[in-house]
């Protein structure tokens, strides 16, 4: 299937690793010319290496910093100022007690996973909406649909943004430029590793989280990369203001 992206431009946020990688990697071997960012120079490097290898004929450009500030944003919007794509990501907050959270650790949960995806929309979507073709991706996170109990932070900002693009979304789809949500459910990243010190732990909370799959297993970040992809397609024009669970079908499902 051709996606019709071959010459087309992204920008993939927070993608050295994880599903951002793997969305800026399913990207670049549709043709398109990827601008990744990150904090960590050198896995950022690796990560550009790794896709220039696997598709030789497409730009692969790094920006270094953190893309929930306004440097960061605007050292990412200065390497790619007009991409044809955007896909928003970055870290997701801690887990904890609401009684605990002061202005500040809301403020960075709130510009993480809801103010920097706004921002950065408001920056490319005129230039998409003249040029007749933009795809925006918003990672979040099956939370969206089902909220977890401790992830508070994450529940409020991400219901945040995905409530502020449902609206803008139907504004968009006219002009070709669509928006949407992939809500991931648990994947093979490194965030599945946080906290575990022995590869005998990260064995035992791969198999625990795929046992409680109706898959049998846990998703390979390469297919929320395609899906992504997908999204991004000339022929997803008519899909706008979605949020498509990744989960294995995990959420909702009684037992
Ligand atoms: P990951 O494997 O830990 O990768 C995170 C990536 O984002 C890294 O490349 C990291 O590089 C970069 N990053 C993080 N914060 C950044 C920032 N402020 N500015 C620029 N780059 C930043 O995580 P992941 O599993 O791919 O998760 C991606 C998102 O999906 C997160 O918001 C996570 O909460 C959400 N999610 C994941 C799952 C899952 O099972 N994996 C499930 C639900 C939701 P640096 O650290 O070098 O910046």
């Amino acid at each position: 299937m051709d996606l019709g992206l071959t010459g087309k431009t992204a920008l993939v946020c927070a993608a050295s690793k994880g599903l951002g990688r793997a969305c800026a990697m399913a990207l670049a071997a549709e043709g398109v010319h990827v601008t990744i960012t990150a904090r960590t120079p050198s896995v950022l490097e690796a990560t550009a290496q790794d896709i220039r290898a696997a598709a030789p004929d497409v730009t692969v450009t790094t920006v270094t910093g953190d893309i929930a500030s306004e440097e960061g944003r605007a050292t990412a919007l200065a390497a790619c100022p007009a991409p044809d794509i955007l896909v928003n990501n970055a870290g997701g907050p801690p887990r904890g007690d609401f009684r605990d959270w002061d202005e500040g650790v809301w403020m960075a949960a709130l510009r993480a996973n809801m103010l920097t995806p706004i921002y950065l929309i408001q920056s490319v979507v005129d230039g998409m909406i003249a040029r007749g073709f933009g795809r925006i991706v918003n990672i979040t996170s099956y939370s969206v649909k089902a909220p977890i109990r401790d992830l508070g932070l994450s529940n409020g900002a991400r219901a945040g943004l995905t409530g502020f693009v449902a609206g803008l979304a139907r504004q968009t789809v006219r002009h070709n430029v669509t928006i949407n949500g992939l809500l991931p459910g648990p994947f093979d990243t490194d965030r599945l590793r946080q906290g575990l010190t022995s590869q005998a732990e990260i064995e035992a909370a791969i198999t625990r989280s795929g046992q409680a799959n109706p898959s049998g297993r846990i998703g390979r970040p390469e297919e929320l990369g395609q899906a992504c992809a997908f999204l991004c397609s000339a022929g997803a024009g008519f899909i706008t203001g979605q949020n498509i669970v990744l989960d294995g079908g995990a959420t909702g499902l009684t037992l």
